[in-house]
C-alpha cells in the first residue's frame, strides 16, 4: 500500500503592501477574472468566514484584508488590546476559500499620518457615531483606501455593522468608486448572540446574560410590527422597555436602543418594511451592537 504523507494545509498568498496586492490583482485581471474584497480587522470567526463564502459566488478571486484600523478607535477604546491572531486567521481564510490575504502596515494605509481624511457625513453622526465620535470617519477613510488599492468589482460587509454598511455605500457613491457593495446577514450563536471578535471579552457569566440583547431586539421587532404598537409613542415606549430589559439582564450601559429606518437611519414614527431596531450596550468588558428588521 502506498501511504502518502498528509498534505500540508495550503496557505493563501499574502500581500504585505499595496504594490504586492496590485501585482496579484493585475495577474488575475489579465486572465479575465473578477475580484471580490472582504475587509476585516482579523481575529476571524464564522461571521467573517460567511462573508468569504458569500462573495465567492460573486467574484472569481477573493481578497481578504486584515488591518486593525487605528482611526476608527476613540481615545480609551480597545485599539491596543483588540485581538490579533494572524496565524490562525490565515488557516481559516484558506479553509473558507480566500485566494489572497492583504496585510498592510500602518505606513501603507496612512503614509501622511494617522488621521481620518474622509467624512462619513450625517449617517456617521447618529447611533454609534454619537457614542463614538469620529468612528465612522475612520471607517470611511480606511475602506476608501482599501477599495482604491485593490479596485475590486465587489466588496462585502456584514449587516452586523449595519450603520457601517450604510456609511460605506454612501462613501462609495460620493467618491464614485466603481465597486458594487453587497451585504451579508448576521451570523449568530445558537442563543442568538451575534458573532463578534469582541465576544471574547465576555466572562462566562456575562456571555450567558449577553443573549438578552438579541432576544430583546427580536421581541421588540415582532411587537413593533403589530398594529397596536405601530405609532411613534408606542415605538418610544418599546424602546424604553427594551433599554430597561437590558439593564435588568446585567448590561451596565445602553448607548442607544432605537427604531430607525434602514436607509437613512431616521427615527421611526411608525414601522414599515424598512424599519429596523438597533442597539449598542455594554456588558462586562464588551460593548455589543446588534440590529434586526421589524418583522410584521
Ligand atoms: P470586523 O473584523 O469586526 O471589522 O468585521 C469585518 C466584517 O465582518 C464587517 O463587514 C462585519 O460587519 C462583518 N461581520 C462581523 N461579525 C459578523 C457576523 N456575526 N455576521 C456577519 N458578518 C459579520
Amino acid at each position: 500500500m502506498n501511504i502518502q504523507p498528509p498534505k500540508p494545509a495550503a496557505t493563501p498568498a499574502i500581500a504585505r503592501d499595496a504594490v504586492e496586492l496590485q501585482a496579484h490583482v493585475a495577474t488575475w485581471r489579465s486572465a479575465g477574472q473578477s475580484i471580490g474584497l472582504v475587509p476585516t480587522m482579523g481575529a476571524l470567526h464564522d461571521g467573517h468566514l460567511s462573508l468569504i463564502r458569500a462573495i465567492k459566488g460573486e467574484a472569481d478571486r477573493v481578497v481578504v484584508s486584515i488591518f486593525v484600523n487605528p482611526t476608527q478607535f476613540g481615545p480609551g477604546e480597545d485599539f491596543k488590546t483588540y485581538p490579533r491572531d494572524t496565524e490562525a486567521d490565515l488557516g481559516k481564510i484558506t479553509a473558507a476559500g480566500g485566494d489572497l490575504v492583504y496585510l498592510p502596515g500602518l505606513g501603507d494605509m496612512y503614509p501622511d499620518g494617522v488621521t481620518s481624511d474622509i467624512s462619513a457625513g450625517p449617517l456617521g453622526d447618529v447611533m454609534c457615531g454619537a457614542s463614538r465620535p469620529g468612528h465612522f470617519d475612520g471607517v470611511a477613510s480606511v475602506v476608501a483606501r482599501l477599495l482604491r488599492q485593490c479596485l475590486p468589482d465587489v466588496a462585502i460587509f456584514g449587516e452586523k455593522d449595519y450603520q457601517q454598511l450604510l456609511v460605506i455605500r454612501h462613501m462609495t457613491a460620493t467618491l464614485n468608486l466603481p465597486v458594487r457593495i453587497i451585504a451579508a446577514p448576521i451570523l449568530r450563536q445558537p442563543d442568538g448572540l451575534a458573532l463578534s471578535s469582541r465576544n471574547r471579552y465576555l466572562s462566562a457569566e456575562d456571555r450567558v446574560s449577553a443573549a438578552a440583547l438579541s432576544a430583546t431586539l427580536r421581541d421588540l421587532a415582532a411587537r413593533a410590527g403589530t398594529p397596536a404598537s405601530n405609532d411613534g409613542a408606542s415605538l418610544r415606549a418599546l424602546e424604553a422597555e427594551g433599554r430597561q430589559r437590558l439593564l435588568d439582564a446585567g448590561f451596565t450601559r445602553v448607548d442607544y436602543l432605537d427604531f430607525r429606518d434602514g436607509n437613512r437611519l431616521e427615527r421611526a414614527e411608525q414601522a414599515s418594511g424598512d424599519t429596523r431596531v438597533f442597539a449598542a450596550a455594554v456588558i462586562g468588558g464588551a460593548r455589543l451592537i446588534d440590529n434586526m428588521a421589524v418583522t410584521a
